[in-house]
């Protein structure tokens, strides 16, 4: 069967997403510099074409961040008071601002995608999913992947899972279930997937994740899933990891086959978006983002976005 692939990406990225000031300096994580870094390798490599960038979304306000986070630790955020810096990121009224945008952006791609289902829908975001409701942490500041899931589910009743291939635990979405019930209605307690193992045990124990969310998917239980494929899952990560290069995108081509799987089974195309998430090699930043690309890649040349009744028939 011949497959219809997306031509492009829909990308959510605004520069206002970034943050310039002192990371590159003073901070151990580039992440809140990566989604500037990956927009310009992405050029560099000829590839622009296939990225159909929106950058006219809105920054979220205070407001939003009460969805996941105490009002006290969210003004400590903006303010420069109290544990500001409990996400071990230096603070600037840059960051803040680019906080308000990455994890906008990671919401309107979600919404797209869930609207536009024939589109691969893409927000290049990082440091969000081990913040928690009362703190930042490990250079995660807001649980934008939490905010997201709960305004979906507000809006439009969407359940959604996470496919989360960081190479560490997405510690935010359990940490805010007590915090916020919806969260338990926004994202089920066995879509929160995080694989662990080397190579390809990996990748079995992330087959098997993904056969449990497919089960929910054919249910329509679950209506949409997030790929957040952080490059530290590679074994040559500064912070560990689990798989080398050749099983890192299998991941991908695993992630793509399913979503053409499930596409099949529920007769349209399962809404994608996919975020960046970790990545750190201090003497190889290039090597992070090419990962990032290759799987991206990966996405758009084998997820097909054309499943439906002609194709059953033909
Ligand atoms: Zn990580």
């Amino acid at each position: 069967m011949k497959k219809t692939t997306a031509n492009k990406i829909t990308t959510f990225f605004t520069e206002k997403q970034v943050c310039f000031d002192s990371i590159r300096e003073q901070s151990y994580s580039q992440s809140p510099l990566k989604p500037h870094l990956l927009m310009l390798r992405i050029n560099d490599l000829g590839l622009s074409d296939h990225f159909d960038l929106r950058a006219d979304f809105k920054p979220f306000e205070k407001a939003d961040f009460e969805i996941a986070h105490t009002r006290s630790y969210i003004d400590n955020v903006f303010n420069k008071t109290g544990n500001f810096d409990s996400n071990g990121l230096p603070w600037s009224e840059n960051l803040v601002e680019s906080l308000t945008y990455t994890n906008s952006a990671l919401y309107n791609a979600m919404r797209h995608a869930y609207l536009n289902p024939t589109e691969l829908s893409f927000a290049p975001v990082s440091g969000m999913h081990h913040a928690m409701p009362n703190s930042g942490c490990g250079f995660c500041t807001f649980s934008g992947q939490v905010i997201a899931s709960v305004k979906l589910y507000e809006e439009f009743g969407a359940v959604g899972a996470w496919l989360d291939l960081d190479g560490h635990f997405g510690n935010s979405i359990e940490d805010t279930r007590s915090f916020n019930p919806l969260v338990d209605k926004a994202i089920p307690r066995d879509c929160n997937v995080n694989p662990t193992g080397k190579n390809d045990h990996y990748i079995s124990y992330f087959k098997e994740q993904l056969a449990i969310v497919g089960e929910k998917i054919k249910r329509n239980k679950v209506h949409y899933v997030v790929f957040a494929h952080g490059a530290d899952s590679h074994l040559d990560d500064d912070l560990g990891g689990y798989c080398d290069t050749e099983h890192w995108v299998e991941c991908a081509q695993v992630f793509s086959d399913w979503v053409n799987e499930m596409s099949l089974a529920i007769r349209k195309p399962l809404p994608v978006t996919m975020a960046l998430f970790g990545g750190y090699r201090k003497s190889n930043y290039k090597a992070v983002l090419d990962l990032h690309i290759d799987s991206l890649a990966t996405c758009l040349l084998n997820i097909d976005r054309e499943m439906g009744e002609v194709k059953c028939a033909s």
